[in-house]
Parts: structure tokens; sequence; C-alpha cells
């Protein structure tokens, strides 16, 4: 059975000063450590398993291998600065598609809408990385100083070896957590093996160092000590969240037409029917991670992580009520029940306009980089023409008009392919690598594996050419025979005309 009993470190909210006079009138509330209760029920297994899988997605993520053959790294995910690259085990990511990254971030802001139409803060309450770091520091306070009771106890007692080392031994795992998240971070940007014996053996580079230091230094402060400060003070999804929360909105919600006026077990048993469900034993306070009071409303503490609900329906099942005084519901969803109607099932709740229009828009966009991607071609030209001068003219009153070219070769093999002009009759193109009198209207490059060729390329026009526009061809000469097209404008002496 819980424990219904107010201790003095349970009764009193999460606060072990909570009885204090609190100063008013200030800017910033000092803050109250918060000594949360462990719990077990639905909702705590859940994070306990989005804590897994995310923590295992980003400590592992590095160290996934994907062959690419011999011209391109291995690293399943990797972002090549260096290279200007982004590698998603079978996508490689160019920098003139950048729009592929553009719209998994546009998917990954509209995905956030939709969970906070759908479910509230859900995200803040599972998945977000405070609230994972958090979760799993509080864990190892646990580990190491016991339960809520006597980590309360602990907090209060005098400084003395035991607490000492109590607390230097917390920190110290603190740090290793700290070090390896930072560690984690800039395997992403490099070979994750070699980049491992480079970091210490002591030849990685100085922002590697750098960076491994701030992230270490921002977990442990963060996850280690501010802890809710950041989701309450700092963070500013919780505001942009309240603006997007309306009454079809789930959150967890304390009923309060059901549990009050609270009274204790006793005194509702000696009472029978003038008292709510709630015998205020603060069970919901005692397992807040952030240390709120849930009956006082919805509120901006609020992270809607749902351990009160499985403190509370523990109690309940204790006692012989039933579930779900707190629970996830919309307000809606509250003003029916309170009305005397049976509560809806929860997919029923989540079934509403903006939800729809959400995953509509969310899939739309989905499908459509799908599409993009499919259908892309791995061969790409583009071409810039000189602007000063825009054109020559020759002694034999050919008009020449110089480019830079830019030929991409997105397969991991080197491919030949050939530039042609089209239009512009009568012009023909040379390069800095051959004479002129060896233009040609077409030519080959041989373009080495994942690489841009760049090549300035001479384009002669005879005498009274105008201006006008025509355009540059490449295609691949393999079996895909890919094939790409750049259009420009031929200049010359408008004169001409
Ligand atoms: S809401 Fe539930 S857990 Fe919270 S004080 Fe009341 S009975 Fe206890
Ligand atoms: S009030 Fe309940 S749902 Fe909200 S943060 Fe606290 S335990 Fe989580």
């Amino acid at each position: 059975m819980a424990n219904l009993d107010p201790s003095p470190a349970t009764a009193t909210a999460a606060h072990p000063d909570k009885g204090a006079a609190a100063p008013e009138h200030r800017l910033y509330a000092k803050r109250e450590p918060v000594f949360n209760r462990r719990i077990d029920g639905p909702f705590r297994r859940f994070k306990w398993f989005v804590m897994v899988v995310t923590l295992a997605i980003y400590y592992a993520t590095p160290w996934l291998r994907w062959d690419r053959g011999p011209y391109a790294p291995d690293q399943a995910v990797l972002i090549d600065l260096a290279n200007r690259r982004f590698y998603m085990f079978g996508i490689e990511i160019w920098p003139h598609e950048f729009y592929f990254v553009a719209g998994l971030l546009i998917m990954a802001g509209i995905g956030l809408f939709l969970v906070t139409s759908a479910v509230g803060r859900a995200w803040c309450g599972y998945a977000c990385p405070q609230t994972v770091w958090t979760d799993l520091f509080q864990h190892i306070d646990r580990l190491i100083d016991g339960d809520r009771n006597a980590r309360f106890r602990l907090y209060k007692a005098p400084w003395g070896p035991s607490k000492i080392a109590r607390r230097l031994l917390k920190w110290a795992i603190y740090l290793a957590i700290s070090f390896a998240t930072g560690g984690a971070w800039i395997l992403y940007f490099a070979d994750a093996p070699g980049l491992m014996r480079d970091f210490f053996s002591g030849n990685a580079a100085p922002v590697a160092y750098a960076t491994v230091a701030i992230l270490t230094a921002t977990t442990f402060v963060l996850g280690g000590f501010l802890r809710e400060q950041v989701c309450i003070y700092m963070c500013p999804w919780p505001r942009i969240q309240s603006a997007m929360l309306d009454e079809k909105s789930l959150i967890v919600t304390y009923k309060n037409w059901r549990g009050e006026p609270r009274a204790s077990v006793k005194k509702a048993e000696k009472n029978p029917g003038q008292f709510g469900d709630c015998v205020d034993c603060n069970q919901c306070v005692a397992v807040c991670p952030t240390g709120i009071d849930i009956r006082e409303g919805p509120q901006i503490g609020c992270i809607t992580c749902a351990l009160c609900i499985d403190a509370c329906d523990r109690v309940m099942k204790d006692i012989g009520r039933p579930r779900g005084l707190i629970d996830y519901a919309t307000l809606e969803d509250c003003k029916r029940e309170q009305a005397g109607e049976a509560p809806r099932p929860v997919w029923r709740s989540l079934m509403h306009t903006r939800t729809l229009v959400y995953s509509g828009i969310w899939a739309a966009i989905g499908f459509a980089m799908l599409f993009a991607l499919g259908t892309r071609a791995r061969t790409d030209i583009t071409v810039a023409a000189d602007r000063n001068p825009p054109y020559m003219l020759l002694s034999d009153g050919s008009i020449r008009n110089a480019y830079t070219v830019k030929l991409r070769n997105m397969q991991n093999r080197p491919r030949d392919m050939k530039i042609a002009l089209d239009g512009l009759p009568g012009a023909v193109m040379w390069t800095d690598d051959m004479p002129r009198e060896k233009a040609v209207r077409d030519l080959i490059r041989k373009v080495p594996a994942d690489t841009t060729d760049v090549v300035r390329l001479y384009v002669v026009a005879p005498e009274g050419t105008v201006p006008q526009e025509y355009g540059f061809t490449v295609q691949s000469l393999d079996e895909a025979a890919e094939t790409d097209r750049s259009d420009i404008r031929f200049e010359g002496p408008e004169t001409s005309q």
C-alpha cells in the first residue's frame, strides 16, 4: 500500500522548507530542491522505455556503420562539415540540396505542433533532452542517496565525511555522464573510432575539446542542478505551448469536482458522502519531478510526465476507489464528465480538426520529400558566367563568353560526363586544359567519385551572334545516363542585332 501518512518530507509538497515564509516581490524565487519519490506504473514504465531508447539512439548512432563503397565514409550518420556533406544511412545530402534539411526541420517543427495539439506537453514529459537527462540524474540521486525521505534527511544533515563522500561520488557520476554526452556529440561530425583515438591521444582539433568541455559543463549544470528550473524559467517552449493548447488538447488534469473537498481516509470514513476522493496524501506531489501540485490546476511547471497519475491511481487502488482522479483529459471532456456524462475514449480526443490538419501537412511534406529523394538525379551542373567582362570580341570578329562550370558527380564511383552546348548555333567551347583549335560542341570530363569538378569553360560564337538564351547539358556516361541542364545567357554587343 502506498504511504498515505504525511511525514514531514511527504506532507510539505516537494520542498523541505515549504513552511518558511517566502520573501515577497522577488524577481526570481529561490530554488526549492525537489526530492521526488520513486514510483512505478504504466506511465513510469513508458518513461523508462523512452529514456532507454533515446539515450541508446544518442550514444550508439555514431558507431553504426553503413557501407557506401570505397569513396565515401562508412559512418551511418555523419555531418561532414569539412567536405560539406550530410550522410544519413543511404541518404547523402549535398550543400545545394540543403532544402532537404530545411524540410526535415519543418517536419520536426510541425511534428512538435502535432504532438502538442494532440497530447499537450508530451515532448516535455518524455522525450526532451532536458527531461531525459534530468530523469537520469534523479535516478543517480536515488541510487546514491536513497529515496525521497533519505535524500531530504541528507540534504538537511550537516556536512560531514559521509555526506561529502556521497556528494563527491554523485557528482563524479554526473560528470562521467556529462562527459559521455559531450563526447558523443562530436562523434557525429567525424569518423567516430578515429576521432575517439585522436581525442584521447591529444591529437584532435581544439574545437573538439572545446565542444566537449562546453557540453559537459552544460549537461552537468542543467541536468544535475538546474533541472526543473530550465523547464519553468529558461525554456521558451512552455510559453509557446500555452498558446497552442486549447480545450481539445489532452493534458494531465486533477478532477477537482471528483476530488474535493479533500479529507484523510479516516475522516472520510467517519463522514461518509461529505468528502471527495482525494485523501490529501500528497503522493502526486511527492513523485512530481518538477515539485508542483497538479491539484492547483494546469500550470507551466507541469511537463505532463503523468507520474502523478501513476501515484494517484495507486492510492485509489489501495483505498478501493476508481482510478483516474488525476488523468489525461481534455478540458472539454472534463466538462462533460463533470456534467455526469461517461468519459470518452482517448482516441476520440486525439481526432480533432487541428490534429488532423497538422497530421495532413506533416504527411504531405514527408511524402513530397520522399518523392524528391527517390527521383533526384545524382548528376548536376551549375554554370556561372563571368561578369567582368561579360564578353570579349576576338580579332576575327567572333564573341567569347567565359564560365565557371560545376559538375557534380554525387555517386560514390568515378564517372565520365559529357557536357554539351544546347542552342547557340555555330558556337564551340574549350577548357583551360585544351587548345582553342580543338574547340568542340561537346566534351567529356572524368569526374571522381562524390566530387564537384570545377572547370573553366570558354564559348566562342561566330561574328554577329546576338545575345540570347541557351544552355549547357550534362549526361553521365554510365548505365544510369542521368542528365541535367543549366540555362544561361550568351552576352555580346547589342549593336549586332
Ligand atoms: S490527488 Fe490523489 S495522490 Fe494526490 S493527494 Fe489526492 S489522493 Fe493523494
Ligand atoms: S504534475 Fe504530474 S504530470 Fe505534471 S510534472 Fe508533476 S508529475 Fe508530471
